[in-house]
């Protein structure tokens, strides 16, 4: 047995709404032993003096798209990345996101292969450091769709019809995407994310497009719950969302454009909703430096739904939903800079509480993990993060990392202002 112990200057838990005053920590060796204003010293215990840091549970991010390196080369990736290539920045962003104090990420796919379940292995067997990664390895998508890579190409068809042949989870009909999924639960899959619309990031669909017919999403949602898993839907209207929440799915991604009726069917179904501020943050604060950066089709769509965007967020941001916290970073940030989210959180005027659970405990509830990671208690994994900056005023606080454990073990840590602004 090995025996740490950690001194809190302050204390959220992911339990209480409430910064607490300065606490203990008993780590034995995986696990949290004990969390009090005094804890035990057993022999050969060693003493991590957190006092100047706001201690709170390692935070999880919910929708990373983890395998490139920098949102500058997404348009090479179609044609120019190897695999290879892919799986080496999906290891490189878990590496990073653990450096940043955000001990858990969500992988919700890849437009192609990138050998995410490999790095999440790699990285469960010690042979590389990274955040522990929850992975949905393809998202399941129709050709054409927001989740078509060939959609870049889309002017040489011979070469857009043979690159949707590559990509294992695209197709047509119930039948194809029953395979799917039970493919993907065969590989390792942890859960299935599907392209339920278009997006925004692409430039020849609509977020308003209907990407799956409801026989293909019905197919889908039944044979993942059948063997135990859940699926989580890129979804924008509410129309839509409607649908897959009346079909039984598990999560909504974004929900951008999303009506009170249907925020008030997710409410009492009980669905989770990652709402993912950072990509749309831009046009709803109007940053147009920011905006500036993005292509001028995504501005375009960002611009058409403005209105729709802030009203929806509005909505969003009233209710009782059940959030997740997730940040896509698509442009303008990197992969890695998990805590972006919480800054766009609280540049809209949400309480930090909100945030901090979310990333945390309700997190760990959206990951199926919430009996091991989330909260700061006796008998969870020893998932612990440390804070400089005042989490309460600090709209960067979790960008600015001192501290991170995971399962016990101390990793380097690093402040993304400082490397990568
Ligand atoms: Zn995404």
């Amino acid at each position: 047995m090995s025996y740490t112990k950690i001194i809190c200057g302050k204390l959220y838990d992911g339990i209480r709404d409430e910064i607490q005053g300065r606490k203990e920590i008993l780590v034995e060796d995986k696990k949290i032993l004990e969390v009090g204003d005094h804890t035990a010293e057993p022999a050969g215990c060693r003493v991590i003096d957190l006092s100047a840091l706001t201690v709170t549970p390692g935070m999880i991010d919910a929708h990373v798209h983890a395998s490139y390196f920098d949102w500058h080369e997404i348009p090479k990736d179609t044609v120019y990345y190897s695999d290879g290539m892919r799986a080496l920045a999906a290891a490189e962003c878990a590496r990073k996101a653990l450096a940043g104090g955000f001990t858990t990420i969500r992988h919700v796919g890849w437009f192609r292969e990138d050998y995410s379940l490999d790095v999440k292995r790699a990285i469960e067997a010690g042979f590389i450091q990274g955040a522990r990664m929850v992975v949905a390895p393809h998202f399941l998508c129709s050709p054409g769709s927001h989740g078509d890579p060939s959609q870049s190409v889309a002017s040489n068809p011979v070469l857009s019809r043979f690159m949707e042949n590559q990509y294992p989870t695209m197709g047509s009909g119930a039948e194809f995407f029953r395979d799917a999924v039970r493919h993907e639960v065969k590989i390792g899959a942890d859960f299935i994310k599907i392209m339920a619309t278009g997006g925004f990031f692409t430039p020849n669909d609509s977020p308003e497009d209907k990407q799956l017919s409801d026989d293909e999403m019905q197919a889908i949602i039944d044979t993942a719950h059948s063997l135990h898993r859940t699926v989580t839907a890129h979804a924008y209207t509410g129309e839509l969302i409607t649908t897959l929440a009346n079909m039984g799915i598990d999560g909504i991604e974004h929900a951008s454009l999303a009506d009170q009726k249907t925020i008030r069917l997710l409410e009492e179904k009980d669905i989770y909703v990652v709402p993912t501020l950072c990509p749309y943050d831009e046009i709803v604060l109007l940053d147009e430096e920011k905006l500036a950066q993005k292509s001028p089709e995504f501005q375009k769509k960002l611009r058409h739904y403005r209105e729709q965007l802030v009203e929806s967020r509005r909505l969003l941001f009233e209710s009782n939903l059940r959030f997740g916290y997730g940040t896509d970073l698509v442009v303008n940030y990197q992969n890695y800079e998990c805590g972006r989210e919480y800054s766009a959180w609280l540049r809209n005027g949400i309480s930090p509480y909100r945030a901090l659970r979310a990333a945390t405990a309700e997190n760990a509830r959206i990951l199926g993990l919430s009996d091991e990671i989330g909260t700061i208690e006796p008998g969870k994994l020893a998932d612990i993060a440390g804070w400089g900056r005042d989490l309460l005023t600090d709209d960067l606080a979790l960008l600015d990392c001192a501290f991170v454990m995971k399962e016990g073990v101390e990793y380097p840590h690093a402040c993304v202002l400082d490397h990568y602004r």
